[in-house]
């Protein structure tokens, strides 16, 4: 798919009656914007020295969320200064657009998908580590805090809170829809494109460190006598040395996974027929 309406802007430069600059955005991002101005250009003041960045958090949409912003179509950074009569076209991080030639607004991206969760995300971080992903979370940590240890670590922040995802620090974030925590995951797998890298049972749920698998003898200890007889694969976490097998409980976590990844493929495939 190619990123439409990449000249936009070729005519309309210039400051003549203009007070200030056109702006559109496309696909998700109108979902913060009021209805009026959706899926089309509008005009918002320009203030002094105004960049890309001001003018598109001006309109309430966090800078997290967008990945390609041309003015007068051609692509630039965050923190490009803004003139009164210019036309800027704001795309949102979406990893299936081939933006080709065209820069995108962050330096490169993260390459291995670790997450950061905000303090009211914990179980969402429960079900994206059950599938393999690096999620840390901390029940006591402020913004700040969140913020700080996702940059020092290239984490994703995954929040429901816009304001956190507006912080200046924040250079990759997710604003999370859904309050439902299965929703909540595929949200989150759509987004970053991960179907494909989901590793069921490979994290420990409590702690985010890795499971390793080990012999039933290696754990028998540790076993209520029913799962002893009955189960035959068990894993320890390196970290918190929990032990997980599979029963009755890995086979409805299992159900869960293989739910919201089922419902990604079918939301795929409308959108390859439908364009
Ligand atoms: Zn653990």
């Amino acid at each position: 798919m190619s990123v439409p309406d990449a000249s936009a802007g070729a005519e309309g430069r210039g400051t003549r009656g203009h007070a200030g600059v056109t702006v559109r955005f496309y696909e998700e991002l109108n979902l913060f914007l009021p209805p009026a101005v959706r899926k089309r250009p509008f005009e918002v003041p320009l203030p002094e020295g105004g960049t890309a960045k001001a003018v598109i958090e001006s309109l309430g949409v966090p800078h997290t969320e967008v990945d390609l912003v041309l003015v007068n179509g051609e692509s630039v950074g965050f923190s490009h200064r803004l003139s009164l009569g210019d036309r800027m076209s704001v795309y949102p991080v979406f990893e299936s657009w081939d933006i080709g030639g065209l820069s995108r607004v962050r330096a490169a991206p993260l390459r291995v998908t670790r997450f950061q969760a905000d303090v009211h995300l914990g179980r969402l971080a429960r079900l994206l580590r059950m599938v393999g992903f690096d999620t840390a979370w901390g029940r006591e940590q402020d913004d700040a805090a969140i913020v700080a240890a996702a940059l020092r670590e290239r984490r994703i922040v995954l929040s429901r809170d816009r304001g956190l995802l507006k912080r200046r620090l924040v250079t990759h974030g997710y604003l999370v829809r859904s309050l439902e925590p299965r929703e909540q995951l595929g949200e989150v797998l759509g987004r970053f494109d991960l179907a494909a890298q989901v590793r069921l049972f490979s994290r420990c749920m409590d702690c985010n460190a890795c499971l390793a698998r080990v012999s039933r003898i290696s754990v028998l200890d540790d076993l209520p006598p029913v799962v002893a007889e009955t189960c035959s694969e068990f894993s320890r976490c390196v970290g918190c040395g929990k032990v997980y097998w599979r029963g009755t409980h890995w086979e409805s976590m299992k159900r869960l996974a293989d739910e919201v990844l089922h419902r990604l493929a079918g939301a795929e495939l409308r959108r390859m027929f439908t364009g």
